[in-house]
């Protein structure tokens, strides 16, 4: 379904450029994918790494259009969203065979978003013995595996399953 009302493209116009100080709009715009940790590009959203991850494979599905909550975005956007999520579940138990997920959003400053004004779909791989939800996103671990290693293995495994993606190639 089309949606004629979209508030996002409007503000965007009036703006004329991506907001200043967003990560994620300044990710989406750069060229350099590998150096913005973006894993996967899709029509309408796309995937990041965190840079302060929770644990190894801690994932971020984000729209492209800067939207602070998913009330304001649009059910072609969403749809692309879950399958996205779906994507990077699959992609995470192939590549770090975990033992479950949590998957969720802090919208807001009171419920713990870092970026609020940007909503964004947290996926974190979880082992048995790691502690409980509520610090996942809040807190911030030292983590082992490098980025960019993690990055490139995470990519491969989307490209896999969804094809070439929004930018192409490697
Ligand atoms: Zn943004």
């Amino acid at each position: 379904m089309d949606s004629l009302f979209a508030p996002w493209r409007f503000s965007y116009l009036v703006q004329g450029k991506a907001p200043e100080g967003c990560i994620f709009c300044a990710a989406l715009t750069s060229s350099g994918d590998d150096d913005r940790l973006i894993v996967y590009r899709g029509r309408l959203n796309f995937v990041i790494l965190n840079l302060y991850p929770y644990n190894n494979g801690h994932l971020m599905i984000v729209p492209n259009a800067h939207l602070r909550s998913p009330a304001v975005s649009t059910a072609e956007q969403r749809a692309e969203m879950s399958e996205l999520a779906v994507a990077g579940e699959e992609a995470l138990r192939e590549a770090y065979l975990p033992d479950g997920f949590n998957l969720g959003m802090n919208l807001g400053r009171a419920a713990g978003a870092g970026i609020e004004q940007h909503f964004h779909l947290h996926i974190v791989p979880r082992w048995s013995g790691d502690t409980n939800f509520m610090t996942v996103t809040a807190g911030t671990r030292v983590i082992p595996e490098d980025l960019g290693v993690a990055r490139r293995r995470l990519r491969d495994l989307f490209l896999k399953r969804l094809g070439d993606d929004a930018r192409g190639g490697a």
